[in-house]
């Protein structure tokens, strides 16, 4: 489980995140909305410490994720896949070499048991078949799911997911999503900041609407879609469509 509490974060004298708490139960998938810059990618990457939280804590199966220093946090981030909007894949290796290289770096994995756990992975995103193409001659889609093998290759406990689509085309849109609804159905425990409201009805457990650094409200799609209770959440709907 992932537990955000009372998480604040401020750049200088400006506070983009308030009070910000957030439970994330096994296998559950938790949706991200909210206007730019609200603070949706601002709170993914305090969970892994790209950014340091100002206070609060963050404790995933009840470890303190913001009390790791050092290699300790360097192992910590291993159980949090993060998975961005840009793929950040090396160009001059292959897809394989890729996925296999934090493992053998990170995890000490050996060469073989890297590349068996890579090639599973290819294979579990539908791209067994491009294990020796290098990134530049694949589609962003593609791409995409080449960094989600590589996240979920280091076997990590919890996946967050930051606008994986939107530097898509439209019609590569779907197959990243598809790779992201077979990892909810397998049971990964997920939170994904997206625009793809239909994603978000079909996949999501529970989503959180974020605005000006707070969670305003949260629910379930039908509640959040369906119902929504404050103003700002109708307003922010309302744009969308
Ligand atoms: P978007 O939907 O556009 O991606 P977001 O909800 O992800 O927006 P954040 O990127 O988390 O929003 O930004 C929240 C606020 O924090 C914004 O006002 C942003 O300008 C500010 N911010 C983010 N990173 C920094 C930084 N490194 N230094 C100063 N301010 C920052
Ligand atoms: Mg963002």
């Amino acid at each position: 489980m992932l537990e955000i509490n009372q998480l604040e974060k401020c750049f200088g004298d400006t506070q983009v995140l308030t009070s910000i708490d957030l439970r994330v139960k096994p296998g559950e998938l938790v949706f991200v909305i909210g206007p730019s810059g609200s603070g949706k990618s601002t709170m993914l990457r305090c969970c892994n410490r790209l950014e340091e939280p100002t206070s609060g804590s963050i404790l995933l199966d009840g470890e303190h994720v913001t009390e790791c220093h050092g290699r300790a946090l360097d192992k910590m981030r291993l159980k949090i896949g993060m998975v961005f909007q840009g793929f950040h894949l090396y160009p001059h290796k292959t897809v394989l070499a890729n996925v296999m290289l934090a493992q053998v770096k990170a995890l000490k994995r050996s060469k073989p048991e890297a590349e068996a756990r890579a090639k599973e992975m290819l294979e579990h995103v539908g791209l067994a078949h491009k294990a020796s193409a290098t990134p530049g001659e694949l589609s962003g889609g593609q791409q995409q799911r080449v960094a989600i093998a590589r996240a979920l290759a280091l076997d990590p406990k919890v996946m967050l997911f930051d606008e994986p689509t939107s530097a898509l085309d439209p019609e590569l849109v779907g197959s990243v999503l598809k790779v992201m609804k077979r990892l909810r159905d397998e049971g990964m425990t997920m939170v994904v900041v997206s625009h793809e409201m239909e994603f978000a009805r079909e996949a999501a457990d529970r989503v959180v609407f974020m605005d000006g650094g707070v969670v305003v409200e949260s629910g379930t799609p039908d509640e959040i879609f369906g119902n929504p209770k404050s103003e700002r959440l109708r307003a922010f709907l309302s744009r969308l469509s």
